[in-house]
């Protein structure tokens, strides 16, 4: 039997559950990143230029990275970025906490406004459920955050599993998180394809989970859309069983 797309229902047997990174795969976390900041800073009657996004999204990765490394606090890298990034664009930030709190939490509003899922992710997820693949969610992220992402995207209903590290306790790249996704699918990890944008996070742990890799950059100029890839891998793996 030769189902759309030109292979054997039999050949694609192989695998039985295809699951999902979320940002930066399915959702568009930079574009909604950049939406975000430029509203904020239009709204504080600042020119969104080049120069000044960059400087926004410098301050983010360092502040956050101070905040990883446990040197400040959450709430104390968001005051932080306020702090370093506003008055050279000629905004002076409130002096104290509560103020600076008040004014990231306006950036909060309109980053959460602008997010978008990738154009072709809603319609991905649903022709893969009609070609009988069970579909997982996982994602390294706050349970309460990645869920909201998920409705305000309307990809919420998309999964049969939807695993946040939060939730289950475990981290990608550890296996765990890996095992963990599949075994809410009832689908063994070795019939799993998982898609994803990280290579260390996703892809190797997915491997060291026995799952199959596939690794996409959909910010690349010359990515192969990711309904071609995930298909392409799902031919590939069928060919090898
Ligand atoms: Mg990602």
């Amino acid at each position: 039997m030769t189902g759309r797309g030109g292979f054997s229902s039999e050949r694609v047997g192989a695998l039985r559950a295809v699951c999902f990174d979320l940002d930066g795969t399915l959702f568009d976390h930079a574009g909604s990143a950049r939406a975000g900041a430029t509203g904020f800073l239009e709204s504080l009657g600042l020119a969104a230029s080049e120069p000044a996004l960059n400087s926004w999204f410098a301050a983010e990765e360092e502040q956050f990275e101070r905040w990883r490394s446990r040197r400040i606090s959450f709430q104390e890298q968001r005051r932080e970025r306020l702090r370093t990034v506003l008055p050279p664009l000629g905004y002076r930030p409130p002096a104290d906490a509560v103020g600076l709190d008040s004014l990231f939490d306006s950036y909060l509003s309109s980053y959460r406004a602008s997010w978008r899922a990738f154009p072709e992710s809603l319609s991905l997820l649903q022709e893969l459920r009609k070609r009988g693949y069970r579909l997982g969610l996982l994602t390294n992220g706050a349970e309460e955050q990645q869920l909201d992402k998920l409705a305000h995207t309307g990809l919420d209903g998309a999964f049969d599993a939807v695993c946040t590290s939060e939730r289950i306790g475990f981290q990608k790249p550890d296996s765990r998180a890996f095992l963990t996704v599949a075994h809410e699918l009832g689908v063994d990890a070795s019939r799993c394809l998982f898609v994803g944008d990280n290579p260390a996070h996703d892809i190797v742990g997915a491997r060291s989970a026995g799952m199959h890799g596939l690794l996409v950059n959909r910010y690349a100029e010359d990515a192969a859309d990711i309904r071609t890839a995930v298909l392409a891998c799902i031919m590939a793996s069928g060919d090898a069983r």
